[in-house]
């Protein structure tokens, strides 16, 4: 019988860059740089709700703190620590061993430090924290896009609700096609260098994941402005641009989760800037619209007719709510 214990030895207790004290304590310890502040952002990833159950362990271990680096990265912060809390059903090493894997690389690949977390057994239930530093003037809030401000987004959008409707048997596409959308929805990549080079020059920010529309749509609420956006301006990928369905297209693009892309808005004065950021970050950045006085998010096509999207993105307590 394998002990709790010697899965967070055999697993999770990894190597630290740049902690005072890691795994193996009551608490770990941590030092911020000086002129600092902490950052701090925790997701939830829940079987059969997030993720199938059966999905390859090492991506999921990857898309678990992926997910997280993109929220600092949206803030303009550097991730520094992270911890992981798991319930699993039992402690097998066939799954375990990968899954950590892929935590351990996708922290690894960022500098960031796995200082702890808790193990239990359970249904299958991940949730990680990240913590990392940004000069407390810089960080980048959702609350301060201004009139004028272009609209940007990087990478491109509705690759992975493409993917998530192509295992689900909604959509049928080129395998090659169908391969990069599951590998997008499965291990996204967070825009962590493209968030650290918006950090002052950025106005607004927040990250993609439940949808263009709704979180576009929380920025605006939250700066209490509005905007106009070109459909046809959005960055497609090459499997969307070849998918024969376009009103499915339209649909994964305006509503679809799970991009985990950033989308900002700035100053047309720092066009340029934007985009040398973007080259240095080997991130495509794109503009699509601009921030107006006007409240609402209005989403033309090239007629200059307005779209009215089936689907703004996803809430978690909309379908119980629909069903009260
Ligand atoms: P406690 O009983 O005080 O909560 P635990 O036995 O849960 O302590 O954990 C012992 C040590 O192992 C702690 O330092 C904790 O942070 C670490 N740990 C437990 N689970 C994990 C995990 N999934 N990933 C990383 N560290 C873990
Ligand atoms: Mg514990």
């Amino acid at each position: 019988m394998v002990s709790e214990f010697d899965l967070i030895q055999k697993y999770f207790t990894r190597p630290s860059e740049h902690t005072l004290l890691g795994v193996g304590d009551d608490a770990a310890l941590m030092q911020l740089r000086p002129g600092k502040v902490l950052a701090v952002s925790t997701d939830m990833l829940v079987a059969g709700r997030h993720f199938f159950p059966d999905t390859d362990p090492y991506r999921l271990g990857r898309k678990t703190l992926a997910v997280n680096l993109s929220d600092l990265a949206a803030m303009g912060a550097e991730p520094r620590w992270t911890v992981l809390s798991l319930a699993i059903p039992q402690p097998d090493s066939s799954w375990l061993k990968p899954f950590a894997q892929g935590f351990y690389d996708e922290a690894q690949a960022h500098h960031v430090d796995w200082v702890g977390g808790d193990t239990t057994s359970g249904p299958l239930n991940v949730s990680v924290t990240i913590m990392g530093e940004v000069e407390q003037d810089l960080a980048l809030q959702r609350s301060g896009a201004q009139v004028g401000d272009d609209i940007w987004v990087s990478g491109t959008l509705g690759d992975a609700a493409m993917g998530l409707a192509c295992l689900n048997n909604q959509i049928r596409l080129a395998q090659e096609g169908k391969d990069f959308c599951v590998l997008r929805l499965e291990q996204p990549t967070a825009r962590v260098d493209l968030g650290l080079r918006l950090a002052g020059l950025a106005h607004a920010a927040i990250d993609l994941s439940d949808g263009l529309m709704a979180d576009l749509g929380h920025l605006l609420t939250a700066s209490a402005v509005g905007a106009d956006i070109a459909f046809a301006a959005l960055p497609q990928s090459v499997a969307l641009q070849k998918c024969p369905y376009p009103a499915q297209v339209q649909e994964v693009m305006l509503g679809g989760g799970d991009d985990y892309e950033l989308c900002f808005t700035a100053s047309p004065e720092v066009e340029q800037r934007i985009v040398e950021a973007g080259r240095l970050a080997q991130t495509q950045v794109t503009k699509i619209g601009t921030i107006v006085s006007t409240r609402g998010l209005r989403v033309l096509d090239p007629t200059g007719a307005l779209i009215i999207p089936k689907r703004r993105g996803f809430d978690h307590f909309a379908e119980q709510s629909a069903q009260q």
